[in-house]
């Protein structure tokens, strides 16, 4: 107990407290910005248990906010450096480190086991079907997202509060960047994550005078270091928390409003069932392909010829960058094909990602 004791000290902890961290368990989905520092501080605090789920390697450019992971660990599996950052750092605990992307699969098999689920991601797709699954099966989740120098925290289906769906019930229509695409400086994320971290602790400790984050949503504008708390309804009507658990269907968003429109290789590359169309022109197509993709050009949808045969499946295309596949991806939308998307970065990409 030596190694708790500064916070044994506290009396909103104390002995107490500190038997619930060590028998309780916290399971994070993506090891990244938020993730990272996070799961250092569960770990540090003693957490008994901590799952991380991610598919993702670590990349240089992740290093400026991803402080879990040193030099050494570029090209390596997320999942598995954390896994052996954190034990490194607490042998006592136990991580569960699980290579794979969260899906309505994984979460139905890993949800069940953890206490609390804490969202390290930073797409609107995967928040939703945290929430979905949390609700699902009875789980708090604890919510960050940054955007530039903006950052928000909350904690959603906490002893009968509202989800995430209460405060969203769709994806926003407007397409939202993540960090790869907007920048972001890893300090606002530590603030993020570490506020995530400290709510997982207050939760599991569960002193009275822990005002827990539940129908509130709190913001920090890191330019001026305003923050301002928000008042979260729960919505009786709401498409998910009002149901009843067996009748929810874990999703990514729904596919009315589900205009994510980019996707990255490695996502791809992690997928099972999908039509893969090439919309480059025929000249690009004859010096190389992507095995198994479909030529289809730009120059025939623009002509107003459609791929017809692959309606209702999932198609993702792809141009030579990623520029061209998004202006396909805003036609074949327009004419009813509801799962479609860009692979970001596009013919390229692929090519760097398999070196
Ligand atoms: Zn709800």
């Amino acid at each position: 107990m030596n190694r708790y004791d500064r916070q044994i000290r506290l009396p909103e902890i104390g002995r107490e407290g500190q038997e619930k961290l060590l028998t309780s368990s916290v399971l994070c989905v993506g090891a990244g910005g938020l993730g990272s520092p996070a799961l250092l501080y569960l770990a540090a605090a003693g957490v008994g248990r901590i799952g991380i789920i991610d598919f993702d390697r670590v990349d240089e450019s992740n290093l400026q906010r991803q402080i879990l992971y040193s030099n050494a660990a570029v090209g390596q599996l997320k999942a598995t450096q954390s896994a052996d950052r954190l034990s490194a750092l607490n042998p006592a605990i136990q991580i569960d480190a699980y290579n794979e992307e969260l899906n309505a699969e994984s979460a139905a098999r890993l949800f069940p086991v953890y206490d609390i689920i804490l969202d390290g991601t930073d797409n609107f797709e995967a928040k939703f079907l945290i929430n979905d699954a949390a609700v699902k099966y009875g789980k708090t989740w604890i919510y960050g997202a940054i955007q530039g120098f903006d950052g928000q925290a909350s904690v959603f289906n906490y002893k009968g509060g509202p989800c995430y769906r209460c405060l969203y019930p769709e994806k926003p229509s407007q397409p939202v960047m993540n960090c790869a695409e907007a920048g972001v400086i890893g300090a606002v994320a530590g603030i993020v994550g570490v506020t995530q971290a400290l709510q997982a602790i207050q939760i599991i400790a569960g002193h009275p005078s822990f005002e827990i984050l539940s129908g509130r949503l709190w913001r920090v504008d890191t330019r001026t270091m305003h923050t301002q708390i928000l008042n979260i309804q729960k919505n009786r009507a709401c498409v998910i928390c009002s149901r009843e658990p067996n009748a929810i269907v874990p999703q990514y968003a729904s596919p009315v409003c589900g205009a994510v429109s980019e996707i990255s290789v490695r996502r791809v590359k992690n997928k099972v069932n999908y039509v893969l169309i090439d919309v480059r022109e025929q000249e690009e197509w004859d010096k190389g392909s992507i095995k198994g993709a479909i030529l289809w050009p730009l120059s025939k949808i623009i002509a107003g010829h459609m791929p017809e045969s692959y309606r209702g499946e999932e198609i993702i295309l792809h141009c030579q960058k990623g520029k061209r596949s998004m202006q396909a991806v805003d036609i074949l939308r327009a004419h009813g094909f509801a799962d479609v998307k860009s692979l970001s970065g596009g013919y390229e990409a692929w090519l760097e990602d398999a070196q």
